[in-house]
């Protein structure tokens, strides 16, 4: 039967994109294909536990009413059966956010999915991984995240803005943890009068750096 290697599995509220403040299950799939310089994840390089998909919906099912549910990582994409959870989560109802770093296709994603997909800064060391093809699969509904280390990050996601004319999509800038200042990012976004939207990472305010929410 098939099985994917979980991080952690729990219920918390969307902290980030503009699903933020709603409650939402978060299905965080072990393993990651890249090593940003500022990850906050590294916890879920490493696998915790293996469930079976059937498993892994009896699980999330003890969360019900609730039918938001993002697929997390790591990166998702790296397992192959992540697209059988994928159907299954549909076949159920279940709203879909799925989080992935941009660096793999994303040509096989059912189109009722909502994709929320990184743009990698040169601060995070891993510009040079990320697949550009992957933005023409992108529609109205999808999310971009750019996480800003610096203003090299932020002038450098601006051009990348204008070079394939993101503004009409939702893009997302998020300080880089630890890093910058939002108050400094805040303020590059109204001088640079562009039509981003500045994310915190709101459990991060709510709950500190902590795992599980
Ligand atoms: S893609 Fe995400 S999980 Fe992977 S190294 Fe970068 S920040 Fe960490």
């Amino acid at each position: 039967m098939k099985s994917l290697n979980i991080s952690e599995i729990f219920y918390s509220l969307q902290g980030e994109t503009t699903f933020a403040g709603l409650p939402c299950i978060f299905v965080r799939l072990a393993g990651c294909n890249l090593r940003c310089s500022y990850c906050d994840t590294k916890y879920a390089y490493k696998t915790e536990y293996t469930k079976t998909i059937p498993e892994l919906i009896k699980e999330i099912e003890k969360y019900l009413p609730a039918k938001l549910v993002t697929i997390t990582g790591g990166e998702p994409l790296i397992q192959s059966n992540v697209y059988e959870l994928i159907d299954k989560f549909l076949e159920k109802n279940y709203k879909i956010l799925l989080e992935t770093n941009g660096s793999l296709p994303l040509d096989d994603i059912p189109e009722q999915v909502y994709k929320i997909m990184d743009i990698k800064t040169p601060g995070s060391g891993m510009s040079d991984e990320m697949l550009w093809d992957n933005l023409s699969l992108l529609d109205s509904k999808d999310e971009i995240k750019f996480v800003i280390k610096d203003k090299k990050d932020f002038n450098w996601s601006v051009k990348k803005i204008e070079k394939f004319k993101l503004e009409k999509m939702k893009v997302l800038f998020s300080p880089a943890y630890k890093y910058l200042d939002i108050k400094e990012l805040a303020s590059w976004i109204l001088e640079a009068h562009k039509n981003l939207r500045l994310q915190v990472q709101l459990q991060k305010y709510i709950w500190g750096d902590r795992k599980g929410v």
